[in-house]
Formats: structure tokens, C-alpha cells, sequence
């Protein structure tokens, strides 16, 4: 019996499994012509100080609107464009979308606002990320101190010395270098002082159960003190609810990024967030630190 389970389940996975491949090898060709066919488009995601309720910046999250399968997030084909380098194109395309978009908004008379970009480990291996930075900020004339890198800490744990050449690279164009997803990485935590890093975001596994676990309620607290005392900026990612929201304002968290606010939406769409401002309201609610 578990003989003939066996075979059946060996016969069930191979066409799967080629189905799988089938469809990846499907999405790479035609993430190939996504740019030229201007397939890709960014989202924008607002990360807000609870302190006055104003947007401080935007991260531009990758879409890819493909004309059969529809909006595809990141994560059906990021992870595709790094094995086949195409990344290096796409993060191209992403850095000078970003800065054009947000000279826009600066121009539009948001001139505070800093944009964070994604760049994953594949990009800064195989392209010049520090190079392509410095030339799309030349283009748009977008200041480097409004333009901030979110590298992930898995990432940042690879302590190869061409890595921190990079950051070192990138902290002379003058941007700002986020440690994404900070939490997640198993990290001895000695990074935080080898490199410059400006801001940490806190992964939202950490923020989801804050209000009901006392561990996370802890850990969150500890990194908020912690980057403080390092002088770094602290970013909570994935708030959903109010009273996740109250308990980081409690806790000196500087920036919250979460579909309480908002999810990550259109550039149209988040220029109108940002045009609140002009009645002369908060952008978003502001948030006492105490009841
Ligand atoms: P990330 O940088 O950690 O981005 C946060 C993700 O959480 C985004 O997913 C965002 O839409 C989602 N999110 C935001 N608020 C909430 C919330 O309150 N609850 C929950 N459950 N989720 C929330 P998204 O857009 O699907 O992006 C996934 C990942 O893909 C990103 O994670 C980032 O690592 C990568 N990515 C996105 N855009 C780019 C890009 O342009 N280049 C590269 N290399 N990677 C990108
Ligand atoms: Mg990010
Ligand atoms: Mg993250
Ligand atoms: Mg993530």
C-alpha cells in the first residue's frame, strides 16, 4: 500500500513540478519585454510620524501589470528576475522611476519627502547599484539625503568586505541606508556598529502580536532603545491596528508604515494622499502619547 502511494505520489509531482518550471521559464521571457512594454509601474507606501500625523516618506513597492495574469506583486517574479539577472535592469528602471516621481511630488511643493527603494542582495552583486543611484539623482536633480536604500539584514549579516565597500559607496553619494526586515536574520547584532546604517524597520512578525504577546512587546521596545541609543532611526513595519499604533507612539517609534494607514497604492493615488496636507489637515490622524 504505501508502495503504490508512493509511485502515485512520484507520478502526481513530476507534471507539477513541470508545470511549475513551465510557467517560470513563461514569466521570465516575458518579464525580458516588461519594461520596454511599460508593464512595470511602482507603488507607493506611506511611512507617517504618529508625532503630527504627516507623511516623512513614500517606499515604492514593484508591480507588474501583466496583460493576462493581471497586478503581480514582488513576489511572483522578483525572485525570478535575481536568478536571471534581470534584476539589474528592473532595479535600474526602479531607482530612476522612483526619483522621477518623487522630484515630482517635491516640485508639487512635498519637498521633505524621501523615497525608499528596495535593492536586493542579487542587484548590489551584479550591477553598480552606488553608480546608478548617483546618476538617477543627477538626472532628476533629487537630493541624496532624500533617497534612502533598504537593504535586508540577511544581506547586511554578509559582512564580505565588497558588501561594506558598497555601503561605504553608497554613504558617499550621500543616501540613506535602511536595514529592512531587521529582526528576521539570526544577527549578532555587531553590523549595527560596522556599518553605516541610518534607520531600521522593524519586521512586521514583530509587530503583529505586540499588544497581545509580552515577548514581542519586549523585543519591539528593546530594538526602538537600542537604535536610539545608536542613533539610528526606527521604522515599524506591518501596522494594522490602533492599538499597535498607540502602543509604538508610547514607545518613541519614529516612523509606522501599515495598511492602518494605508496600503501601498498608485503614484496618482498617493499624490492625493499627500495633497491633504494642502487644507491644512495631518495627512493621517495624529496619535497622543498618552490616553
Ligand atoms: P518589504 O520591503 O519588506 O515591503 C513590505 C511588504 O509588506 C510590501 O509587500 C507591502 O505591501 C507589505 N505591507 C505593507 N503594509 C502591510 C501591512 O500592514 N500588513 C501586511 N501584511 N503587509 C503589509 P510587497 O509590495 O508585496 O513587497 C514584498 C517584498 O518585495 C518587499 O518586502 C521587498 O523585499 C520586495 N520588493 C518590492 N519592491 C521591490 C523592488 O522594487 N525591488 C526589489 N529588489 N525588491 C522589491
Ligand atoms: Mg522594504
Ligand atoms: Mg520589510
Ligand atoms: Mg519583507
Amino acid at each position: 500500500r504505501a508502495k503504490e502511494q508512493g509511485r502515485n505520489n512520484f507520478e502526481f509531482y513530476t507534471p507539477v513540478l513541470n508545470q511549475r518550471a513551465t510557467r517560470r521559464i513563461g514569466i521570465e521571457r516575458e518579464l525580458r519585454h516588461a519594461i520596454e512594454l511599460n508593464q512595470l509601474e511602482l507603488f507607493y507606501q506611506p511611512q507617517i510620524s504618529l508625532e503630527n500625523g504627516q507623511i516623512v516618506a513614500a517606499e515604492a513597492l514593484i508591480r507588474w501589470r501583466h496583460p493576462q495574469r493581471g497586478l503581480l506583486g514582488p513576489s511572483e517574479f522578483i525572485g525570478i528576475a535575481e536568478e536571471s539577472g534581470l534584476i539589474v535592469p528592473i532595479g535600474q528602471w526602479v531607482v530612476e522611476t522612483a526619483c522621477t516621481q518623487t522630484m515630482l511630488w517635491h516640485q508639487a511643493g512635498h519637498s521633505a519627502l524621501t523615497i525608499a527603494v528596495n535593492v536586493s542582495p542579487a542587484e548590489i552583486r551584479r550591477g553598480n547599484v552606488p553608480e546608478q543611484i548617483r546618476a538617477a539623482l543627477d538626472r532628476s536633480g533629487l537630493k541624496p539625503q532624500n533617497f534612502e536604500v533598504e537593504i535586508t539584514e540577511s544581506m547586511a549579516m554578509d559582512s564580505a568586505e565588497s558588501f561594506i565597500d558598497t555601503l561605504r559607496t553608497l554613504k558617499n553619494v550621500g543616501v540613506m541606508i535602511a536595514i529592512d526586515d531587521f529582526g528576521t536574520g539570526y544577527s549578532n547584532l555587531s553590523y549595527l556598529k560596522r556599518f553605516p546604517i541610518d534607520t531600521i524597520k522593524i519586521d512586521q512578525t514583530f509587530i503583529r502580536d505586540i499588544v497581545t504577546d509580552t515577548d514581542d512587546a519586549v523585543i519591539v521596545r528593546a530594538i526602538i532603545a537600542m537604535a536610539h541609543q545608536l542613533k539610528l532611526d526606527v521604522v515599524a513595519e506591518g501596522v494594522e491596528t490602533e492599538a499597535q499604533a498607540t502602543f509604538l507612539r508610547r514607545n518613541q517609534i519614529d516612523l509606522v508604515q501599515g495598511f492602518l494607514f494605508s496600503a501601498a497604492i498608485d503614484a496618482n493615488a498617493f499624490g492625493q494622499l499627500l495633497d491633504r496636507r494642502k487644507s491644512g489637515q495631518p495627512q493621517f490622524r495624529i496619535f497622543p502619547t498618552a490616553p
